[in-house]
């Protein structure tokens, strides 16, 4: 459909970014022009109203870019927005993950009362790689008792193992990695 392939054409890669042998994939450019940014959003809720069981009650965006578009998301969904951030920024009682990375290890901190035991919650990103980063934030919701937790992406990139560990994440474009 128009709308999508417009998006998709604003996109920008670059190679070798930020180490060697690593394609970079930017989605940032969509944001500069708000009729795509807006076709972004609807196409976004139009997908998760479609795939995930409704009602949904929380969104959670994962540092950083998951802040860009999951309050814009949860607006449109008429429900709550939460941010999954790295250690040192989150005040009071918080909830923590670690996982691996690449380079050694890393954590994943959110607020305890943010999430309620039952609650149906979408956990969006930008980019799905190699989906440690989403395997972890959705094993931090299961620790706060979270019901069956979807996953959403804008771009799913190929071949890097990322469907294997976020078997049923969601993604709008799929490109080769
Ligand atoms: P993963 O944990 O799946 O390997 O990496 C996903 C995380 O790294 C996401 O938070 C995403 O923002 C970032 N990331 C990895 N590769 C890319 C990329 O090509 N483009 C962008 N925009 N982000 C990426």
């Amino acid at each position: 459909d128009d709308h999508l392939a417009r998006i998709a054409a604003s996109f920008t890669i670059h190679p070798d970014f930020p180490i060697k042998g690593v394609n970079f994939r930017n989605i940032l450019p969509v944001m500069r022009d708000p009729q795509l940014f807006g076709w972004l959003i609807d196409e976004c809720v139009a997908r998760i109203k479609d795939k995930f069981s409704q009602p949904i009650d929380l969104v959670i965006g994962l540092e950083a870019r998951g802040f860009l578009f999951g309050p814009a998301i949860a607006l449109r969904l008429n429900c709550g927005f939460a941010p999954i951030r790295k250690p040192g920024k989150l005040p009071g009682k918080l909830a923590t993950v670690s996982f691996k990375k690449e380079y050694g290890e890393d954590v994943f901190e959110i607020e305890e009362d943010a999430i309620m035991p039952g609650q149906r919650i979408v956990i969006v990103d930008d980019v799905l790689a190699t989906g440690g980063t989403l395997r972890a934030a959705t094993q931090l919701m299961e620790q706060r008792k979270a019901l069956p937790v979807g996953t959403f992406v804008i771009v799913e990139l190929l071949g890097l193992g990322g469907r294997n560990r976020v078997p049923s994440c969601e993604a709008l474009f799929s490109f080769s990695g």
